[in-house]
């Protein structure tokens, strides 16, 4: 039965000159624009336990990854990796460049900004406070300007459905080098206007990019942890640029997203490692689908990036008009239940379809967790317990390698 419209969001379309699009949003999807918060208990987890780097936090699993991951995709990141470090670079210094051109009292460059971010082909561009609260700590101090570009650059769609494959590790992680480039000539232009960017880019993230897309109304955090952008749902990539230029920030939306996810769970269903968890808890002061790291990790690294969760949303596959007029039309998820949403092949285990699942055993999900050296001191424990004091050899050995990580030097782990 039909269901009653609450609002519609306007959107501009999916590329620079495509018609505007209406999304409606059901009664009974309605809740607030962006997403529920609760700002003081935010606040009190930014003062208290502030957001750190994977790669600093979690870096015990990082070399576990390297040596883990297919070969194909070692090869093609070492390559990858060699041509992006310039850029990689560019970034790291960019927000210490001076501005080239002069400003001019009292303009706002809002609209050239978006206009021209469209037309290098970024599909969805907001503007929104750089807010802190969501800064790694390791780069507080880095990150110097306080509005922030929200750039999405959408990701080739047919590469795309091929994952977990090669194929769309190419779109994932050649969309990052495309965009990189694209960024750089737009913070260019904002120094020729007379003031200063610095860009935030996706292989050292200065914190999660998600919430600021969502302030910036670009879409909403869906069940699998990603942002649900109109046009191409999670098959995008995020980058931020940060400037002191004069702009006007855009507001967050209500999409119905954090509703319609609820009722969807196609990605909880379809997870390989039953990483995703049907009911939304409160986590840092923010109502959310909170996805268990320890699941997915495993599945990610030995699985070309995995990204079922990705490939399997509607909103990814369809977009959100059509989705949701369907629901507002028949009060039903499109697509789900069906092979061509739901199925999906994992190299090795085979394809499974809508209810079916591959199954890995316990030890699977066994890799070094935490920052590396409080993996070691972890191993170390273990063999305490199971072998007694060890030789003081052993000891010197461990202290040696302790003191090398601290230094950040390199190690090699194995699972205890
Ligand atoms: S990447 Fe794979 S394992 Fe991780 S949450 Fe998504 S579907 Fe699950
Ligand atoms: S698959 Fe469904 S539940 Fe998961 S993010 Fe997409 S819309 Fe939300």
């Amino acid at each position: 039965m039909a269901k009653a419209i609450r609002h519609t969001v306007k959107r501009p379309g999916r590329i620079d000159g495509d018609p505007e699009v209406e999304i409606p949003v059901a009664e009974d999807l309605a809740t607030v624009p962006g997403i529920p918060q609760r700002p003081k208990d935010v606040a009190f987890y930014t003062r208290e336990y502030p957001l750190e780097t994977q790669s600093i936090d979690k870096s015990a699993d990082r070399q576990w990854a390297l040596a883990t991951q297919p070969d194909d995709l070692t090869a093609f990141r070492e390559v990858q990796d060699a041509r992006m470090e310039p850029m990689y670079e560019a970034a790291l210094v960019s927000g210490e460049i001076e501005p080239t051109g002069s400003p001019v009292p009292g303009e706002d460059l809002t609209e050239d900004l978006r206009r021209m971010a469209r037309e290098m082909g970024f599909g969805e561009v907001g503007f929104a406070k750089y807010d802190r609260r969501y800064t790694f700590a390791g780069k507080k101090r880095w990150a110097k300007y306080d509005h922030a570009i929200c750039l999405a650059l959408e990701q080739d769609y047919w590469q795309t459905q091929t994952g977990p494959s090669m194929e769309a590790e190419y779109a994932h992680y050649e969309t990052y080098e495309i965009q990189q480039a694209m960024c750089l000539k737009l913070m260019d232009y904002i120094r020729s206007r007379g003031y200063h960017a610095q860009l935030h880019d996706g292989s050292d993230n200065s914190g999660p990019y998600v919430p600021l897309f969502v302030a910036a109304g670009l879409g909403q955090l869906g069940a699998n942890g990603q942002l649900l952008s109109p046009h191409f749902g999670s098959r995008s990539r995020l980058m931020l640029v940060t400037t002191d230029a004069p702009v006007t920030y855009d507001k967050p939306e209500d999409y119905g997203i954090q509703k319609f996810c609820q009722e969807c769970q196609v990605c909880v269903n379809r997870c390989p490692g039953r990483a995703l968890v049907r009911d939304k808890v409160w986590w840092r002061g923010v109502e959310k689908n909170k996805l268990i790291y320890d699941r997915c990790r495993p599945v990610m690294v030995t699985y070309h990036g995995c990204a079922v969760c990705m490939i399997v949303c509607p909103v990814q596959r369809y977009g959100m008009k059509p989705v949701m007029e369907h629901y507002v039309e028949t009060g039903e998820v499109l697509g789900k239940g069906t092979e061509n949403l739901e199925g999906y092949s994992i190299e090795g285990k085979g394809s499974f379809g809508p209810g079916e699942l591959p199954h890995f055993d316990r030890d699977f999900f066994k890799f070094p967790h935490g920052r590396e050296e409080d993996w070691l001191f972890h191993q170390f424990k273990e063999k305490l317990n199971s072998k007694g004091v060890p030789e003081e050899t052993e000891l010197v050995e461990f202290a040696t390698e302790v003191k090398k990580v601290l230094d950040k030097g390199e190690t090699t782990f194995d699972i205890a």
